[in-house]
């Protein structure tokens, strides 16, 4: 069993559009993907559809958050889709998405980079609008080398001289949304350090109290040392230890699948995600 449960499509930062996602998951012999675009889940339906047989499509979101001052993002999984409260926080956060993407494009315009916000937007389409999207833009005018180059500090990394903080959702808020919906959160990338600040083991601990039913151990961003401190961390807090590739198409270098979970841990996220069913195409 080949399980990848976390990725992205073109309804966030993602270049992939769901259906092409989900085709291309089956190609390389995944069994189970989880589509988990940031503060959207609106590429689920079309994933849905093009659903090849064999492939398990689990319903997921990536939500913005913060503890503290610090930046995070938290998975939910299969929780009611038809849930009021996520689907109004989500729709909150999708708008400050726009609003703080108009502004990096002002403030990279000051600093003499030639994007526009009809550019970013075109580049974007109807996707929930991110800093990948400005990346894109700002590699496109050829201000950067390429994607990754923009993360840094000249630009619109967490350090850059255009970063402008988005909403997030108060950490154990967001946890206590996902469970009321029958949902199971799970921390994205807890030690991705390379990104920009990371929580304490304390914060994951309080996380863990409130409601956090695991955390994303395997990843790219996570080196190796990371990844057992991690494991360690789990197991003395019972979490669920999860792996996932956090697939972005073309616009990050992972591969589809290149980390997975064990079965063993899907099931636990699946008998934690009461709100929804996997479907099974
Ligand atoms: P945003 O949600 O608009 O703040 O943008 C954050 C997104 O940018 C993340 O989900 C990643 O997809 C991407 N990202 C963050 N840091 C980097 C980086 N150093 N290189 C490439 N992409 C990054
Ligand atoms: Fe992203
Ligand atoms: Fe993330
Ligand atoms: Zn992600």
């Amino acid at each position: 069993m080949r399980i990848d449960l976390h990725t992205h499509s073109r309804a966030s930062d993602g270049s992939d559009a769901p259906a092409q996602l989900v085709c291309r998951a089956a190609r390389e012999g995944l069994d189970v993907l989880a589509l988990t675009d940031h503060d959207t889940v609106a590429g689920l339906a079309e994933a849905e559809c093009a659903l090849p047989t064999g492939l398990t499509l689990v319903p997921g979101v990536e939500l913005s958050c913060h503890a503290g001052d610090i930046s995070l993002h938290l998975l939910a999984y299969l929780f009611d889709p038809a849930d009021r409260d996520i689907a109004r926080e989500s729709a909150l956060l999708r708008e400050d998405r726009v609003r703080r993407a108009q502004a990096i494009v002002d403030r990279c315009r000051d600093l003499g980079a030639p994007i526009s916000w009809e550019g970013v937007h075109a580049i974007a389409g109807d996707g929930a609008v991110g800093r990948p999207h400005i990346a894109a833009a700002l590699a496109e005018a050829g201000v950067v080398r390429d994607i990754e180059a923009a993360f840094g500090p000249d630009w619109i990394g967490d350090d850059g001289r255009a970063y402008i903080a988005k909403y997030t959702l108060e950490a154990r808020r967001a946890i206590d949304l996902v469970r009321a919906a029958g949902g199971a959160p799970v921390f994205a990338h807890p030690g991705a350090e390379t990104r920009g600040r990371i929580v304490s083991d304390d914060v994951i601990e309080s996380l863990a109290g409130a409601g956090l039913v695991g955390l994303e151990v395997d990843h790219p961003d996570h080196d190796l040392s990371m990844r057992t401190h991690l494991r360690g961390l789990a197991g003395d807090l019972g979490l669920v230890v999860t792996g996932s590739s956090d697939y972005h198409g073309t616009r990050k270098s992972v591969r589809l699948g290149e980390y997975t979970t064990d079965p063993e841990a899907y099931e636990a996220i699946v008998a934690a995600g009461v709100g929804a069913m996997p479907v099974r195409g």
